[in-house]
């Protein structure tokens, strides 16, 4: 296939991050424009909208929506329209419903819709899911707890009304355990704390399970200060399983499986390639349907206003 000219829409954190440099590295594709209405990069066609990029004699193939979720669907929509194929950085969206049309559209027009999880392409995930299929879990313990303040300043965004608030990072830990556990999983009970002042909240605990009983407990936290912790551990048949640094190390009864350095954008840029050659799809919303039902099940309770 030739190369994919792609276009990063919504030039902030994630995109300079690991964006730019995932595609950097990467031969089958390449940045052809930038669609932001503050930043511009050097050396690439910048616009303010999708509109203006459309109607300009810039070509691009394909999106990659990296701004926040409450405006990816018009985005993603427009582009659709106008043929492009579209990566969907993660949460795939606001709401759970809003994917649907998404989906047709893409399905329609033979155009590639990718709702990334970047964390599911951690590399200690895949030896973690091996190894579950291989050892029935007996329990579940996931801590997500990291300093708002520091991953996240000023993003007002997070704790408006579909930013996801704590669930922003908490459902890369969703994504991984929906991806590693050898059953479907399902909520039973949450709890949600709201500051005063923001429509989104700051911590959740989550109890989840599956049909056969195995009990899962959760806890996300966002003023987490000192040691942060994306960790999940895992009782099993076969010993204790310990999945650490957000899914890069992997210990079994405390002898080290997995210990890397991630490379997840790059895989997420191989797997948009790969699809895109073959018209496919890759939605799956498992993650956010599990973040919809804490809201629709969650005992909410509100705590001191938050402020940057
Ligand atoms: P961010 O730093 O706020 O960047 C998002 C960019 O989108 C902004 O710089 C802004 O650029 C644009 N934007 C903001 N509000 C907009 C609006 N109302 N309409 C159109 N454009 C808007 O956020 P981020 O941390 O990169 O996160 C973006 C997404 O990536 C989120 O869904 C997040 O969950 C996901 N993500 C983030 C991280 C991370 O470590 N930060 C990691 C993985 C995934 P302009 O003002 O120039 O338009």
């Amino acid at each position: 296939m030739s190369m994919l000219r792609l276009a990063i829409v919504g030039l902030g954190k994630i995109a300079r991050d690991q964006h730019l440099p995932a595609v950097a590295g990467l031969p089958s594709i390449a940045i052809a424009a930038v669609v932001s209405r503050n930043a511009r990069l050097d050396g690439v066609p910048c616009f303010e909208t999708l509109d203006e990029l459309f109607a300009s004699d810039v070509a691009v193939d394909a999106v990659a929506l990296c701004t926040p979720p409450q405006v990816r669907r018009a985005q993603a929509a427009l582009a659709l329209a106008a043929g492009k194929h579209v990566m969907l950085e993660k949460p795939p969206g606001a709401t759970v419903s809003e994917l649907a049309p998404l989906i047709a559209a893409a399905r329609d027009k033979g155009l590639t819709l990718f709702a990334t999880w970047h964390s599911r392409f951690a590399p200690a995930v895949d030896p973690a899911r091996a190894f579950l299929a291989a050892h029935r879990p007996l329990s579940v313990r996931i801590d997500w707890r990291e300093d708002v303040r520091v991953w996240h300043p000023g993003q007002d965004w997070i704790f408006e009304a579909g930013g996801l608030g704590v669930f922003d990072p908490g459902i890369n830990a969703l994504s991984i355990l929906t991806r590693i556990l050898p059953r479907p999983v399902f909520l039973q009970g949450a709890g949600l704390a709201f500051p005063a002042n923001r429509a989104a909240p700051i911590a959740a605990e989550l109890d989840l399970a599956d049909e056969a009983g195995l009990p899962i407990r959760a806890e996300f936290d966002f003023l987490q200060t000192g040691p942060q912790s994306w960790d999940m551990r895992m009782e099993t048949e076969g010993g204790t399983l310990m999945l650490s640094a957000g899914g890069a190390k992997l210990t079994h009864d405390g002898r080290p499986l997995v210990d890397e350095a991630e490379a997840e954008y790059p895989a997420l840029y191989r797997r948009f390639v790969d699809l895109v050659g073959r018209r496919e799809s890759d939605v799956d919303l498992t993650p956010l349907q599990l973040v919809a039902d804490a809201f629709l099940l969650g005992q909410r309770r509100s705590v001191e206003a938050f402020t940057w």
